[in-house]
Formats: C-alpha cells, structure tokens, sequence
C-alpha cells in the first residue's frame, strides 16, 4: 500500500514562500510505518523555492488542461506549462508505483481537490480542482484532503474507511 502525498504537508519546505504545511495526521502516517511518496508538482514542473505565488486565472484545473485557462503569477507571468509537466511527472511516477491513495494539500492551484484560489490574488477561494488534482481524478486516482484523510482509520501497511 502506497500512499502518494503533497510534500508540504509532510513538512517539507517547498511552497511557494519557502515554508511548509505540516499536518500531524499525515505525519502521523509516515511514522506509523505507511509506505509514503512525497511528491511536489510545482517542483517537479521546474520552479524554485521560494517562488512567486500563481493562481489559476480563468477556470479551474480542468480548463487549463482545455486550455481555456492559465496559471498566473501575480505579477502576470504565465507558469502554465510548467505547472501541465510537473502535473504529468507526478502521473508518470505514479503510473509505475501502485499508488492507493493521494492525499493532496487543498486550496493549491496544483493540488487543490475541492477548492482552490479564485485567481484574484486576494485570498479567496472558489470551488474547482487543481492542474495536478484534475488530471489524478480523470485517471481515476481516489483523492483526498488533509482533512478528510483525519477521518480515515488506518492501521500499519493498509488503510480502510476511504
Ligand atoms: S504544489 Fe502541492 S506539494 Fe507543492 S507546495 Fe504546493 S500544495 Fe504543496
């Protein structure tokens, strides 16, 4: 059983403002002895820590993959096809692993599951998928947030109740 992971919530600093987003369930996983894959898509697309924050601007993760929307940064310039190929090597990887489960840190413009920014650099979020997200739902991937997986019973080597 192998759980794929949003790396940031695993601890590892590697947002956009250098900082990460421990939470105590996933890290709880990790230490409990289930296999984890840390994995982060705005990285593995090629971008720094720190970088400048970019937002889903006109749509949501399924439009960009249409190509009715772009990623932005605030400043205006467009990350789209780096966030498309970090999205497609995290499949890729995925792909040759038996990955059962991702847990996705919600509210990212990649990984966002439910919620992401409205792509008005304001704080406010809108309902929709992120680019990384969308892609794993449409390949049939069974995605969670960090805070749906604090309802999921687990015990060593196997998770149950998702
Ligand atoms: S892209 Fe995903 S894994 Fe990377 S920092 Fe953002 S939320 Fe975390």
């Amino acid at each position: 059983m192998l759980l794929a992971v949003s790396a940031c919530l695993l601890g590892i600093p590697c947002r956009y403002d250098g900082r990460a987003k421990v939470n105590d369930e996933v890290l709880n996983l990790f230490l409990s002895g289930v296999e984890v894959l840390p994995f982060c898509p705005e990285c593995w697309g090629g971008l720094g820590v720190p970088r400048e924050p970019a937002e889903i601007v006109g749509g949501t993760g399924k439009e960009v993959w249409e190509g009715k929307a772009k990623v932005l940064t605030k400043s205006g310039k467009d990350l789209t096809s780096q966030f498309k190929l970090g999205a497609k090597r995290v499949l890729e990887v995925c792909e040759k692993l038996s990955v059962s489960l991702f847990v996705l840190k919600e509210k990212s413009p990649s990984c966002g599951i439910s919620l992401i920014y409205d792509g008005s650099f304001t704080g406010r979020v809108k309902h929709g998928m992120g680019v990384l997200a969308y892609i794993l739902k449409e390949k049939g991937y069974k995605l969670k947030n960090e805070l749906e997986i604090n309802n999921i019973c687990f015990k060593k080597g196997d998770i149950n109740g998702y």
